[in-house]
């Protein structure tokens, strides 16, 4: 834990002028307030305060401003701003006047769900693959969809037109203190993964906030555009940002059982189960845009139908094939414009449910053969994600479990925030709809 001092002191040394205090909204877009180095003493201090009506809900009317309360351990330097007079941020937690931590903060929503795990002696390591697309601006610097990359999955140079970008990309993040596990070109054309090893759940979801600011800066040095759109393009792969999940008690894996035949522990096991159980509910805030839906139903290699394996790269689940202390699930439907606090908190929470309550997962993915048709898979009680986000807001709201860990007060403002979006995305006629039915009609 890095002390204010420490940090003041780093400030000086490093001749770092500006400060930004960051934090998400719900939804999970990153917001700063930059302050000079002048007034980072007043910053560490917890002083710093913004109007939170429009980020958290109309909280004027009591008149309420919200405190900004930095990590001390988030502090870093932003390699791709001026080196002389830098910049450096922190990351906050957004509290009410009397010190107490706001709950509906994505990151206290997190803590609360990792208190619980603590409890019982947990601590969940979480290992992302983040995909995203590289495209160009046009003239005017506007981001287009267009790119002139032909790769497909691990292509190599001068096919793999993304290589320098994430050359620097990779090297950017190692400066930031991210071990880089690997790197490479997606399936799609101008697609990409990066993906930096296994963290504690906390520690992953901020830097994962982190990743994606850091590659979008790098990727406009290059003149391009990174987008974490889960479906930029039809007919082509969305991108998905897939948990890799680990439950640890003692130092111990949990989900790691020698004597069994697959070498998977009941925990796992429950574990799948309790996420197999909430997944429709979690949808709202692990696929969180209208668009992600059109990942999901599309197929190339995104799920839809609620089911688990230990191969299929359609299934919901995956159970890698590593064990020992690296066995891992794969949550495969979650996508990179989930704010990453809440879709941790949601899997988290859903996962140690299971374990609770011993839940057996369902249906495994070679009960749903090639060409089953959606009666025949009601019949097997196979279900399949929301396919829309409003179906996904309605699921949030009926689960009670999920109210509890996200909070009724949280689950009002987010599901709003969900139907105003599905209500502006219907008011909307798209060429598709025009082109489909103008002549015909
Ligand atoms: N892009 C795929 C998705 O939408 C995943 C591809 C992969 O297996 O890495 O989830
Ligand atoms: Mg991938």
């Amino acid at each position: 834990m890095r002390t204010r001092e420490e940090i003041l002191d780093l400030v000086e040394e490093e001749d770092v002028e500006f400060i930004r205090l960051q934090f998400t909204d719900i939804f999970g877009t990153l917001k700063n307030i930059a302050v000079t180095a002048g007034q980072l003493g007043r910053a560490l201090d917890n002083r710093v305060t913004f109007n939170g009506s429009f980020l958290y809900g109309d909280r004027r009317a009591d008149g309420e401003d919200l405190y900004l309360h930095p990590d001390p351990d988030s502090f870093v330097i932003l390699p791709w701003r001026p080196q002389q007079g830098k910049v450096a941020r922190l990351l906050c937690d957004v509290c009410r006047a009397d010190g107490s931590l706001l709950e509906e903060s994505p990151r206290q929503i997190l803590r609360r769900t990792l208190k619980r795990a603590a409890q019982k002696g947990y601590t969940f390591r979480v290992h992302p693959e983040c995909e995203f697309f590289l495209f160009h601006t046009d003239e005017n610097g506007i981001p287009t969809t267009v790119t002139h990359d032909q790769a497909g999955y691990m292509d190599i140079a001068p096919l793999d037109l993304g290589e320098n970008a994430r050359r620097d990309m990779v090297l950017t993040l190692e400066e930031m203190g991210f071990q880089v596990e690997s790197s490479h070109h997606e399936k799609a054309p101008a697609q990409h993964e990066i993906d930096f090893a296994y963290g504690e759940a906390m520690e992953t979801a901020d830097q994962i906030v982190t990743f994606k600011t850091a590659v979008r800066s790098i990727a406009k040095r290059f003149g391009l555009h990174a987008t974490f759109m889960p479906k930029p393009r039809a007919g082509a792969a969305g991108s998905g940002m897939h948990l890799n999940i680990s439950l640890f008690q003692n130092g111990k894996n949990l989900f790691t059982d020698p004597q069994k035949e697959d070498g998977l522990s009941d925990e796992a096991r429950w574990f799948v189960g309790g996420v197999m159980e909430h997944a429709r509910a979690m949808c709202a805030v692990t696929n969180p845009l209208v668009n992600s839906y059109k990942r999901l139903t599309s197929g190339f290699d995104a799920p839809r139908d609620i089911i688990w394996t230990v191969k299929n790269r359609n299934a919901l689940i995956r159970i890698p094939s590593v064990r020992g202390e690296e066995t891992a699930v794969e949550l495969r439907f979650p996508d990179p414009s989930a704010n990453p606090y809440l879709a941790l908190a949601v899997c988290l929470a859903a996962g140690m449910e299971g374990i609770e309550k011993k839940t057996e997962p369902g249906a495994r993915a070679k009960d749903v053969p090639e060409g089953m048709s959606e009666e025949e898979k009601a019949a097997a009680g196979i279900q399949s994600l929301p396919e829309t986000l409003r179906e996904a807001a309605f699921a949030m709201e009926r689960d009670e479990f999920l109210r509890q860990v996200l909070g009724e007060s949280f689950v009002r403002l987010y599901t709003a925030g969900c139907r105003a979006e599905w209500n502006e995305y219907m008011s909307q006629v798209s060429e598709w709809e025009v082109e489909k039915y103008l002549y015909r009609t």
